[in-house]
């Protein structure tokens, strides 16, 4: 039996069974980027770009995601 243990790409909180989880996937369309939010799935996992552990992170990140320096994704905020 395989083992994974995910860590929240916002918070580095690793996940246990009990949590509800989130997960943001990229979609690209013709000169456009979106983002798509869904329920923790164990399949699918190809497309995700960021996996986070609730409603907090989920703001956190999207807020970056969703900010005028798009092209930065992983640049810090202070
Ligand atoms: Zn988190």
């Amino acid at each position: 039996m395989k083992i994974e243990t995910y860590s929240c790409d916002e918070c580095g909180s690793l996940r246990r069974e009990s949590n509800h989880w989130w997960m943001i996937s990229q979609i690209r369309w013709p000169n456009v980027t979106g983002y798509c939010i869904l329920p923790w799935c164990d399949s699918g996992d190809r497309d995700v770009l960021v996996h986070l552990c609730g409603l907090e992170c989920i703001q956190r990140r999207l807020s970056k995601l969703l900010s005028p320096h798009r092209e930065e994704p992983h640049a810090k905020e202070s």
